[in-house]
């Protein structure tokens, strides 16, 4: 028999590249071919004038980390003073300090990898809202999961809470546990950051399912360091929350240190105050053999450079002062886009602040390919196409609406 043929059936069809990279392909080649082009595809910061936008602080910390301990492996759960420093990063004027167990993961996608296969069983569907980062879906097929979501914006526009209950009781039902996963502030791809209320209401609805069946509340911040200054935090939630439901936090670097090839991030599990040492072994075990698993152990010289930026005050002042140039940057785009879109009509969810930002239509497909006639790439999703404002200069964003908006009939 020919060994052309062994893949086992899963995997012999599996999709090719992922749209967004086939897009911002597309892009790249028309701009290349002396094209002026618009390219909104892709989900990183670039600055005003098409360069990556990157800290420098984060390289003089890099800099300075010794080589031969860099070239080391790393604990398999990762280096403590990353930890330290990550948890200090998430819980810093909050009670829930004492209260993590972090594992070091691949970015953001590898802490929520690590999430599900702790926290669903084989079978088991992941709940997340119907506008979402598709590797979601990647990481819980692959995973020997499900996945499963909730109308993410009633007729209102607001975040659709109702949906939301109506789909985990679902599961519960189903599958006897819950595992939500919220990115939030920031959504990719709608842009969307809740706010207190419903924070509030989310807390009110996972502390009464919490009665019924195990639930585990995943946040995924892997956008929080560009929220607007007045973005409710989800701090208070996770105190009211933790002891009764199982609060995870991905953190990652790839966009708060535009560290995104350095694959640094965290997953942090957060128990109760009262929790035993046996509890917390538990859980530290249960991560770091998952990161035994799989990855093994993370990228040494990622952690430490992080580490030392979080550590160090006169690299953590750099590092907050640049940061901030960087939103401010992109706030840029994001007043410019408000106000172009609501002069243009465009309909799109409440969006203040983050990389992205969707606007609603029926014909995803034919907007994105109208507009590509026109020069400006953008991604179709389910019910709306994404723009990342984090790849468009201020400047471009009255063409950028322009365009779409005249692209939304054909
Ligand atoms: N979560 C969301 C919603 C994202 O958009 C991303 C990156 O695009 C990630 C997580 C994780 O990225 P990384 O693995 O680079 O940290």
């Amino acid at each position: 028999t020919s060994s052309d043929h062994t893949l086992v059936p899963a995997s012999s069809d599996r999709p090719g590249d992922d749209p967004i990279f086939r897009l911002n392909a597309m892009a790249q080649a028309r701009a290349a071919a002396g094209e002026d082009v618009l390219n909104a595809t892709l989900g990183a910061l670039f600055t005003d004038d098409g360069q990556l936008a990157v800290m420098p602080s984060v390289y003089d910390a890099m800099r300075s980390i010794d080589g031969r301990r860099a070239a080391g492996y790393a604990p398999i759960r990762g280096q403590a003073e990353f930890l330290d420093a990550v948890v200090r990063d998430l819980t810093e004027g909050t009670t829930l300090a004492g209260q993590a167990i972090a594992v070091a993961t691949p970015g953001g996608t590898g802490a929520v990898y690590n999430a599900i296969v702790n926290f669903l069983e084989p079978g088991n569907a992941l709940l997340t809202s119907s506008f979402y980062w598709e590797p979601y879906g990647i990481l819980a097929e692959h995973s020997g999961r499900r996945f499963a979501t909730f109308r993410n914006f009633d007729e209102s526009g607001a975040f659709d809470v109702a949906a939301l209950e109506v789909e985990a009781r679902r599961l519960i039902a189903r599958q006897g546990r819950l595992l939500l996963v919220l990115n939030t502030p920031c959504h990719n791809p709608t842009g969307y950051s809740l706010d207190a209320g419903e924070l509030e209401r989310i807390g009110d609805l996972l502390l009464e399912l919490s009665g019924e069946a195990p639930v585990t509340l995943l946040l995924d911040l892997a956008y929080e360091k560009f929220a607007a200054p007045h973005t409710a935090s989800w701090q208070p939630l996770a105190e009211r929350l933790v002891g009764r439901v199982q609060v995870l936090a991905a953190w990652t670097a790839s966009k708060a240190f535009t560290q995104y090839g350095s694959r640094i991030g965290a997953l942090a599990a957060f128990h109760s105050a009262d929790a035993t040492p046996e509890t917390r072994e538990h859980l530290a075990n249960a991560l770091g053999y998952t990161c035994r698993g799989t990855w093994s152990n993370c990228n040494n010289l990622g952690m430490l450079t992080v580490a030392k930026v979080l550590n160090d005050p006169e690299l953590r002042a750099r590092s907050i002062a640049e940061r901030g140039e960087l939103v401010a940057l992109l706030d840029d785009r994001v007043q410019a886009f408000n106000r172009e879109a609501a002069a243009a009509g465009l309909a799109y969810p409440r969006y203040e602040g983050g990389f992205f930002v969707s606007v609603f239509t029926d014909d995803p497909d034919g907007t994105v390919a109208r507009a590509q006639d026109k020069g400006v790439f953008f991604v179709p999703l389910d019910g709306a196409v994404r723009l990342a404002l984090c790849a468009t200069p201020a400047v471009t964003i009255p063409r950028l609406v322009e365009t779409l908006a005249s692209s939304l009939e054909g």
